[in-house]
């Protein structure tokens, strides 16, 4: 440009120059979950397809209306089960059982999420029936939950733009500046199966040209800019699958559009000079995991490209110290110029939609938070503050000051006492008194269970009448007596049940729990709470994560008196209920002023009182749930090892204080967990029960290697469907375990807990897995 252009359009040129703001993706599920009701009355059969896709586009329009303040707003991002599943059909991935499926292509999206779509009586009645569900695992290391693509080496793949191309017209009607969102071609691969165990990127040349065509597709509609996300890219890539990068990039830089390549929830380091060299227009990183790396980026990457940088945390719920951030990035600003986009880290799906529906929130805390909402002005001040100087956003800046001043000296959030308690931690505390060997005649004597004992999970069937009396509770029309009172109701039928079913070790089933989180949060001193925080897990399923805002202590027992209550109704065991350390930590929001470690440590030491006083009063059995262990897993094997050591040892505190005739349990909800065995053995859980059914058993191939020293119930029945198995089925599901565990140590449980599940599905399925026990038992 020359100089006389320059000044004659001053104005414009400085225009130019400013940085943008953009979003990754944001929450679907609606401020107060209106995207999961509408499922679940859809699924019911109480409203119609049509109904489901207005409220789809309702949201999507409301979403877009929340991110108006940004110059660019993700399309493509609103899923109605997930977003992988959603990018499965759109490149014509779909599992060979759903094919020439001659009904709606969403009910048939349905069949692979949740193994079959509505309850229509008659018109659908075959098409629409039970087929197997897609396998689920976790998305990265957070508690969302993707439905895992399926490929064998005929997979062949066709382009259906239709769902992106829909909202994308959706999205311009909304007077939106839309940038389509995509998973790129290398996670997508990445995050799939081969089902045949076929090498996933000899895919890839089969796969590139319908990427192509989709990019070409948005081209034509006159799309400007394309997020393509490849998370993979913090994780450690071999030789391959990085210079399949290179192919996989090389090919899509053909089609004229931008495109923007999103990197998030963690640092590059080995794959940043890859990532800066790929022939994009733009890359975005998580410039809060990977602050570090931002300068080096800057360095490699060519002097046109965009530099988007993720300076919101989207994974937590912490206002961002505002000006913290500006002190790092106003000179980063000044170097890039108009290459500079700020924006979240990551997509906003991880967290809340708004902080402004909270009405009982206590003032102070709340003044800490920002929600995805919250978090899009965050961005918007900083781009502002980049743009015409910190003095235009003085009063945000102030109050945002103000906030994190607050919560850095609140007394609320520092107790004395728990820290030196966590201090005088050491590890003889965390020991049972005798080996496994020694422990289990100990308890098989006390306990008297036949071979392959039956139990499940914890929870059962959340009813209509369980959540209608806790809303009369908390309302204030029932009182606490009342509330008891129906709550042993439900804990009553459950053991009833349980026991004209013939299982073995029983549950109270948790009738008064809302969430195995939220419930021990809400009894422990440290923790807040949010009425409306709701985030997807998956489908339907959201969770409400605690708050952990400061130090933790237990001010009394929170579960005696519910589990002595079920055990007073049965001479049967009755598990005593818990939900671990690890697991509370994985998933409530938590502090981000403290090691998460010493946070674990001190839910460790709370929950192991619970453990100890649950002993006292008579429980011979007590179940530790660690379902989230696992995806507490750091993105890069080569931290494992430091987050195992300081997980294990938080488990072993609360769990291994009790007496050797004490049997613990533990459960966790794991797709894989081959490589992390040693780890969960030394847990030295007497028992553990783990998801698998999905996976057909395929799980317990690691014990070919792996000899698991204690009892393990490998899940038969799959929760997450509203199927029920077979006791054939299921018997030869143990017969697999039983190939590789001996049959003493084996147990007969569902996957996980019931919760989700209608009384109507559970007991038909129960009686088939109790017949199962019978007929293995019989050999
Ligand atoms: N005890 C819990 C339940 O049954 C376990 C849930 C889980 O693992 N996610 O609901
Ligand atoms: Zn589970």
């Amino acid at each position: 440009m020359i100089d006389a252009t320059v000044s004659h359009i001053g104005r414009l040129t400085s225009l130019e120059n400013m940085a943008k703001t953009h979003n990754l993706g944001f929450p679907r599920i609606g401020a107060k979950r209106e995207l999961k009701f509408g499922l679940e009355a859809y699924w019911k059969g109480q409203a119609t397809l049509d109904a489901l896709e207005a409220l789809g586009a309702t949201l999507r329009k409301r979403h877009w209306q929340d991110q108006a303040a940004l110059d660019l707003t993700p399309v493509g991002d609103f899923a109605f089960y997930d977003q992988v599943l959603d990018m499965s059909f759109t490149l014509g991935n779909l599992p060979a059982r759903v094919q020439g499926f001659h009904g709606n292509v969403l009910d048939n999206y349905f069949r692979v999420a949740r193994g079959r779509s509505a309850q229509r009586a008659d018109e659908h009645a075959e098409c629409c029936g039970g087929v197997a569900a897609g396998e689920m695992t976790k998305w990265f290391d957070t508690n969302y939950h993707y439905i895992v693509p399926e490929f064998s080496a005929g997979t062949a793949f066709t382009l259906d733009a239709s769902r992106l191309i829909g909202q994308l017209a959706e999205a311009r009607a909304a007077g939106v500046n839309a940038k389509p969102v995509i998973i790129g071609p290398l996670t997508y691969l990445w995050l799939g199966k081969a089902k045949d165990d076929s090498d996933k990127l000899a895919l890839l040349p089969r796969l590139l040209p319908v990427y192509v065509e989709l990019l070409n597709t948005l081209a034509a509609e006159g799309v400007q800019w394309v997020q393509i996300d490849e998370p993979i890219l913090v994780t450690e890539l071999d030789a391959q699958w990085q210079q399949a990068f290179e192919t996989a990039y090389a090919a899509l830089a053909v089609v004229p559009i931008n495109r923007l390549l999103a990197t998030y929830f963690g640092e590059l380091q080995e794959n940043l000079p890859l990532a800066c060299r790929l022939p994009v227009d733009g890359l975005h990183l998580d410039a809060v995991n990977a602050r570090d790396e931002v300068s080096a980026v800057m360095a490699a990457l060519p002097a046109d490209k965009v530099v988007s940088l993720g300076v919101v945390n989207g994974r937590n719920i912490w206002k961002s110290d505002l000006n913290a951030v500006l002190d790092w990035l106003e000179p980063v600003a000044r170097q890039l110029g108009e290459r500079l986009w700020v924006a979240p880290s990551c997509s906003l799906l991880h967290v809340p939609v708004d902080l402004d529906s909270e009405q009982t929130l206590d003032a102070e805390i709340r003044s800490w938070l920002a929600f995805a909402k919250q978090k899009l002005a965050e961005v918007t001040v900083l781009a502002r503050a980049i743009n015409d100087g910190r003095e235009a956003v003085a009063a945000e800046l102030d109050a945002n000051a103000q906030a994190i001043a607050s919560r850095r000296t609140s007394p609320r959030v520092h107790n004395p006492a728990v820290k030196a308690a966590v201090s005088r931690i050491e590890a003889a505390l965390g020991r049972r008194q005798r080996p496994y060997a020694e422990r289990a005649p100990k308890q098989a004597a006390k306990l008297n269970l036949p071979l392959y004992p039956t139990t499940t999970i914890g929870s059962f069937p959340q009813t209509a009448e369980i959540r209608a009396a806790r809303s009369r509770f908390k309302s204030g029309e029932l009182d606490q007596a009342g509330y008891v009172a129906a709550m042993q109701r439900e804990i009553e039928r459950s053991v009833h049940e349980q026991e004209a079913l013939g299982l073995d070790v029983l549950v109270h089933g948790e009738a008064e729990r809302n969430d195995m989180v939220e419930y021990f949060g809400e009894q422990l001193d440290g923790y807040a709470f949010s009425q409306f925080g709701w985030v997807q897990s998956y489908g339907s399923r959201c969770v409400k994560p605690p708050i952990m805002f400061g130090d933790i202590r237990r001010p009394r027992p929170m579960t005696v008196e519910w589990i002595t209550y079920a055990q007073s109704l049965t001479s049967k065991p009755m598990k005593g209920m818990l939900t671990g350390p690890v697991t509370i930590l994985n998933w409530s929001f938590v502090r981000d002023d403290q090691p998460r470690a010493v946070s674990c440590l001190q839910l460790a030491l709370a929950i192991r009182e619970e453990v100890l006083d649950l002993e006292r009063a008579g429980v011979r059995v007590i179940q530790i749930d660690e379902a989230a262990l696992r995806e507490g897993l750091p993105l890069r094997r080569a931290q494992w090892q430091s987050y195992l050591d300081w997980a294990v040892e938080s488990f072993r505190i609360t769990a291994n204080g009790v007496r050797d005739d004490t049997q613990i349990h533990t459960h966790m909800c794991y797709s894989e967990f081959n490589d992390i065995l040693p780890a969960i053995a030394d847990m030295d859980a007497d028992v553990i029960t783990i998801e698998t059914s999905r996976s057909d058993m395929e799980l317990l191939d690691a014990f070919d290697s792996f000899r698991y020293p204690n009892d393990i119930g490998p899940g038969v029945y799959d929760i997450h469907s509203p199927n029920i198995p077979t006791q054939a089925h299921m018997v030869s599901l143990m017969r697999k375990a039983a190939q590789r565990i001996p049959a003493q140590r084996l147990w007969v449980n569902p996957d996980c807990g019931l919760k989700t599940r209608q009384w109507a599905e559970v007991v038909p399925a129960l009686r088939n897995m109790v017949a199962a026990a019978k007929t293995l038992r019989a050999g």
